[in-house]
């Protein structure tokens, strides 16, 4: 593998080498329908009918055939065809049969009038308006014809798919097997959430924030706590999840720090891909192969670690189940409402809020002080704010490029 260590690596080279390396998982499953939510289809969906499954009525009205129009002025109503109850008696010529919404056509059948259009005179219906052989008819397959690919492959599902689905009598459906990952945390200052904080102890954020998002993203999570800062200890964990996982993801000790070892030891069981992004908060991110995982070396501050998951671990994720599709929202252009403060060389990922301003128009704000450490920076933003890399400082009034959340960092 290419090294790319000298220097910063940009956020788009950083993706690319990401998505070209990682090989799509192969392993499926089949799962029923009501398990599918979230899961991504392993092969292409075909429909086993007709959607329709037989020719239909588009209105409430009146069946007809062609030909009888041309004898009478109104004709006799000779049965009724409900939806659920079709009508399948003999059909005398001369005459037109009710019909309502879905009902199926009687035989020979060539167009429906919609009741509107008609008048009636005495037990006869008379037509007015114009009739055209095939109106109001909705034919069987139009939606869908039986054996027509409903669903392409790497399509996640969830209810703008899985009704279709129900729709079509399919009960199961073959989706890729979830992704195995295995996470851990790095750093002698770490306490589990629950436990007293001694001197100098911070609780374990980041752990929490993956497993969350992992969650969210259907991964089986296999948590092996915090690590600490020992060579050792981190040697074993780093063994431990490799053995376990598909993707292994640390966060913290990635960094140049004394008690930083986590890059040492990607070196040393696997091979780096890339280390350190132009981007902020987020540059100590290193990612790489160990010898049966891929690996992800989250930075240690909460803002970096919850960011770089988003934006690389997100996609890359994605790519493994073979998701077709772009995981992360368009960005847009809106005016910034609020001063930005940024020097040149990163490209940065404030957080920021998108609203509507008093003319109608989209514009956004900063959620105020923007450290790596400051997850409260967070808590009430439901954009990025993303500032290109040569930029410096943004004045109020100019424009800047919106990134929405997607639904992983919604509640
Ligand atoms: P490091 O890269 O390990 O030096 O960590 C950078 C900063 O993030 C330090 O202030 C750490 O205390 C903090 N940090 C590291 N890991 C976590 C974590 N899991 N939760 C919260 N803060 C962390
Ligand atoms: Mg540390």
């Amino acid at each position: 593998m290419e090294t790319l260590t000298t220097g910063l690596i940009s956020l788009d080279d950083a993706l690319t080498t990401l998505l070209a390396r990682v090989i799509p998982l192969a392993d499926s499953e089949t799962v029923s329908l009501t398990q599918a939510v979230g899961r991504i289809t392993a092969g292409p969906v075909i429909s086993p009918l007709n959607v329709p499954p037989f020719d239909n009525s588009a209105m409430d009205g009146y069946a007809l055939r062609m030909a009888d129009l041309d004898a009478r002025a109104a004709l006799p109503v000779a049965g009724k065809a409900f939806a659920g109850s079709p009508y399948d008696g003999v059909w005398p010529a001369g005459s037109c049969i009710r019909i309502m919404t879905g009902a199926p056509l009687p035989s020979g059948c060539e167009a429906v009038v919609m009741q509107e259009q008609t008048a009636l005179v005495g037990d006869a219906v008379s037509m007015t308006a114009e009739i055209s052989a095939g109106q109001n008819i909705r034919r069987a397959g139009e939606d869908i014809p039986e054996g027509a690919e409903v669903l392409a492959a790497g399509v996640k599902l969830g209810a703008a798919q899985l009704p279709l689905l129900a729709s079509l009598g399919i009960p199961e459906v073959s989706v890729v097997r979830k992704l195995r990952v295995a996470i851990f945390s790095t750093g002698d200052e770490l306490q589990p959430v629950g436990q007293p904080l001694a001197a100098g102890q911070i609780y374990d954020t980041n752990r929490f924030a993956v497993r969350l998002m992992l969650d969210k993203l259907g991964c089986e999570v296999i948590d092996l706590g915090i690590i600490r800062d020992d060579p050792a200890a981190l040697r074993a964990a780093f063994t431990q999840a490799d053995a376990s996982a598909d993707v292994v993801i640390s966060s913290g000790g990635v960094s140049v720090g004394a008690a930083d070892h986590t890059k040492e030891m990607l070196e040393e069981l696997g091979e780096i891909g890339f280390w350190k992004l132009a981007i902020k908060p987020g540059k100590p991110f290193a990612f790489g192969r160990l010898p049966h995982s891929w690996f992800c070396g989250l930075p240690g501050n909460p803002v970096s670690a919850v960011l770089t998951f988003y934006q690389l671990v997100q996609p890359l994720l994605a790519r493994l189940t073979g998701q077709h599709g772009p995981a992360l929202p368009p960005r847009q252009r809106v005016r910034c409402a609020s001063f930005l403060k940024k020097s040149p060389g990163r490209l940065d990922f404030q957080r920021g809020i998108v609203q509507r301003d008093a003319h109608g128009d989209l514009e956004v704000k900063t959620t105020g002080h923007q450290g790596s450490h400051i997850f409260s920076s967070f808590h009430a933003a439901n954009c990025f704010i993303v500032l290109e890399r040569e930029r410096g400082n943004v004045a109020a009034g100019e424009w800047v490029d919106v990134e929405p959340f997607n639904a992983l960092l919604e509640g």
